[in-house]
């Protein structure tokens, strides 16, 4: 509908901003866990008119007249993300993942309320309770980490649970590779009387296409975000049963709770993206990001890094680079030097500060999106290798493997 050219007669500094942008995405491989390239289709409907649209309220209860459109968009979110997750009711306004985290607490909890949350050195998430977070502030925070095995510990998540009894339990993170049992933290809530939310703004993806436990039958509550590896446009949503919403009303939680008018084109947005979840093709797609992400730990095991938990279950692997003598903070400019993204993350029992750390953090659904595989993983595996090996008498040889590789896996922006 719109094209670059526009921007480029309106505002040539915004557009050659943009137009570097997409060279980057381009020229990278680009391996943070969190990212992900989105379809045409949903781009399109991000750069709509729906963005002219103030509809605030719900579909058919809007504050605002004209609405009778948009409520089609908002209908059609709704009715593919309850069959996509299986959910009862959904609610697809929240700008963001945290979004969908603080109109859940808000719902829930009254401020000074206990939580528990796993902490942020461990893999869980900022807004869980972080003490530089409004959560950390608000509600009285416990946090758990994790077994020497890098795993949760769940006995250990019960004996924190039955000791401060919380009002409620987050179960979810940003950086664990592993599949989070979310029947077993049910039964944790179960024991105290606590309610337990799901936040699986990571995982969304491989829920949607049964790659990952679905928490749905077990959490009161699931927040996600939906531009991660369900590929969607930047945005967040929060699910339950319907008898749960009853009693908390998570609607009046985002407005008039803690937002205003939705953002349309992104619901619009939101609605391709979930159909284009319950396509067989997504399926694939979200298997192959898994195979890549077991192949990447063995390929990087392989070449005697400490993967964390020894493997992956899911889009990531955690690497230790203690015994490679390299800090996490180095190791991620290192491999940019290379034109390979990752980001710097905490390990367990980490002894660096949060902005140095000993580890990164790497993910494939982005690189999956360009239809890389199994084989390519090795390719990467090595690229990282020699970067951090010696980064000397390597980095001209893997700026050109890493550049091969990206030309065969182009992105069709
Ligand atoms: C990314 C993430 C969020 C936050 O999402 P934003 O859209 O960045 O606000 C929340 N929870 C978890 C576990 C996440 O990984």
């Amino acid at each position: 509908m719109y094209s670059f050219e526009e921007i480029a007669n309106a505002d040539p500094q915004i557009a050659s901003a943009i137009s570097m942008e997409i060279q980057r995405q381009k020229d990278n491989i680009e391996l943070i866990a969190s990212e992900n390239l989105v379809s045409r289709a949903v781009m399109a409907a991000m750069g709509s008119p729906l963005t002219n649209k103030y509809a605030e309220g719900y579909p058919g209860k809007r504050y605002y007249g004209g609405c009778e459109y948009v409520d089609i968009a908002e209908n059609l979110a709704i009715q593919r993300a309850k069959e996509v997750f299986g959910c009862e009711y959904v609610n697809v306004q929240p700008h963001s993942g945290v979004q969908a985290n603080m109109a859940t607490f808000f719902a829930v909890l009254k401020p000074g309320e206990p939580i528990v949350g796993m902490s942020l050195a461990n893999g869980g998430h900022l807004s869980h309770g972080s003490p530089v977070n409004l959560t950390g502030k608000y509600y009285k925070v416990s946090s758990y980490g994790l077994g020497e095995d890098g795993r949760i510990d769940y006995d250990e998540v019960e004996q924190l649970v039955c000791r401060v009894r919380p009002k409620l339990i987050i179960a979810g993170a940003s950086a664990y590779p592993r599949e989070i049992d979310f029947k077993r933290f049910r039964q944790i809530a179960d024991m105290t009387g606590a309610y337990l939310m799901a936040d699986i703004a990571h995982i969304a993806g491989l829920v949607a296409a049964g790659q990952h436990m679905s928490p749905i039958p077990y959490a009161h509550v699931t927040t996600t975000t939906t531009h991660k590896t369900l590929r969607g446009p930047r945005g967040g949503m929060i699910m339950s049963s319907n008898e749960f919403d009853q009693k908390i009303n998570f609607d009046k939680a985002i407005f008039p709770g803690i937002q205003g008018g939705p953002l349309m084109h992104v619901i619009a947005a939101k609605a391709i993206c979930l159909k284009e979840a319950l396509s067989a093709d997504f399926k694939k797609y979200q298997e192959q990001i898994v195979k890549n992400a077991k192949a990447l730990a063995k390929a990087l095991i392989e070449k005697g890094f400490n993967v964390v938990s020894g493997g992956t279950d899911n889009h990531l692997v955690l690497v230790d680079l203690r015994n490679k003598g390299i800090t996490g903070k180095d190791a991620e400019h290192i491999l940019e030097r290379a034109n390979i993204t990752c980001n710097k993350n905490a390990v367990p029992n980490d002894d660096q500060k949060a902005s140095v750390t000993s580890g990164i953090r790497l993910g494939t659904p982005t690189i999956t999106s360009r239809g890389m595989t199994e084989e390519d993983m090795y390719i990467i595996a090595d690229c990282i290798n020699m970067m951090i090996d010696d980064i000397d008498a390597n980095e001209n040889k893997v700026r050109r493997i890493v550049s091969d590789l990206v030309e065969k896996y182009p992105i069709n922006y």
